[in-house]
């Protein structure tokens, strides 16, 4: 099973930096959710073209030495039901988790700011630990 179209999710033989960029941009915010703390955000987004759903869960280093966080975006294309049933519940790590094992996309920034990485994923999802 794959998810998405050319202009949103793509090929896993694309490469993750122009991918996620590019998917973000395609696909607009339907909804906005927490895990929990207010640097943990959830978006439930939906593409323009063709309808894919996707949640992308908004992670931040709290950095209490600096004002520059480590930020991560995890990037999972999900099912309408799936998406129904996120919106529709207190979202947990744990429904995030669950939804695997899948291909889907993560962003690093450090704190520097310098480094940034992107990669591609294939199985289980798994959200970085930020405390
Ligand atoms: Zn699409």
């Amino acid at each position: 099973m794959d998810f998405g179209c050319a202009e949103c999710f793509g090929a896993e033989t694309e490469d993750a930096g122009v991918v996620m960029p590019r998917c973000l941009q395609k696909a607009a915010v339907l909804r906005t959710l927490t895990l929990g703390w207010p640097t943990e955000v959830v978006h439930l987004r939906q593409c323009e073209s063709c309808g894919q759903d996707y949640v992308v869960v908004y992670l931040e280093e709290i950095n209490w030495e600096g004002s520059h966080d480590a930020e991560y975006d995890t990037l999972v294309p999900i099912t309408r039901a799936e998406a129904a049933s996120l919106a529709d519940s207190r979202i947990l790590r744990a429904d995030i988790e669950d939804l695997s094992p899948r291909r889907w996309l993560y962003h690093e920034r450090q704190v520097d700011r310098q480094s940034e990485t992107y990669q591609w994923f294939k199985g289980a999802v798994t959200l970085p630990e930020t405390r």
